[in-house]
């Protein structure tokens, strides 16, 4: 409950299952203020109807009414943006600046964010870019390499699937690579012999390999 303010990027659980709970304990804990949520309207609609509102909705009735999502949580709505003449979504949260783009993470078959299920990015004060999960896409983490200071892209250790993986990370130029820490790994990311033992192209060790590294558990990347 000490997070007042929540920026869901997907509906997978690793990122969003929690936030039932976060619903509930702030509504139900007295004097607990409603926490904040940044989010699309679009977006809005999906996580309620297909995530939350089952635990949620019927907890009481408000006023002869089902719960909304707006009882759990201030929303706050990102406005439409241009940098670069591309068009993203932005919030500015205090001194945070959340610049918020689609991103082409599942099924794993769409060829486009057209025909992606909701997912996105955020880059923050035009300083850390995370990727939020996503396919390989190379046009984001080159383009926004050029604006970013350090990056944060999720990854897996075996090619196909949601997710960029670590060999197709690899074909990024290497001035986007050494700004870039890696996330989303599987639990075999210490034994290289399991996934990066057939190839020359690269060791399995991502400093080695001209990535940052990969993103520690438990620790907090302080950017000021
Ligand atoms: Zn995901």
């Amino acid at each position: 409950m000490d997070v007042r303010c929540y920026l869901p990027t997907h509906s997978h659980a690793v990122h969003i299952g929690g936030l039932e709970e976060v619903a509930l304990m702030n509504r139900y804990t007295p004097n607990i203020s409603t926490p904040d949520m940044i989010i699309l309207r679009d977006y809005q609609d999906i996580l309620w109807t297909k995530s939350l509102s089952g635990g949620c909705e019927y907890c009481e009735a408000n006023q002869g009414r089902p719960l909304q999502l707006t009882d759990f949580f201030n929303i706050l709505r990102p406005q439409n943006i241009e940098i670069e003449g591309r068009k993203f979504w932005a919030y500015k949260h205090g001194p945070i600046e959340l610049v918020i783009m689609r991103t082409r993470h599942f099924p794993d078959t769409a060829i486009s964010v057209d025909e992606s299920q909701w997912c996105s990015g955020v880059f923050i004060n035009r300083k850390v870019w995370i990727s939020g999960d996503t396919m390989f896409d190379a046009d984001y983490p080159i383009r926004f390499a050029k604006l970013a200071e350090v990056m944060f892209h999720d990854t897996q250790l075996f090619f196909g699937g949601v997710h960029a993986s670590y060999q197709e990370l690899m074909t990024l130029p290497e001035d986007v690579r050494k700004k870039m820490f890696l996330y989303h790994y599987g639990d075999n990311w210490d034994k290289p012999e399991t996934w990066a033992g057939g190839t020359d192209k690269y060791t399995g060790d991502p400093i080695k390999d001209g990535f940052l590294g990969w993103t520690d558990q438990r620790t907090a990347y302080d950017f000021y």
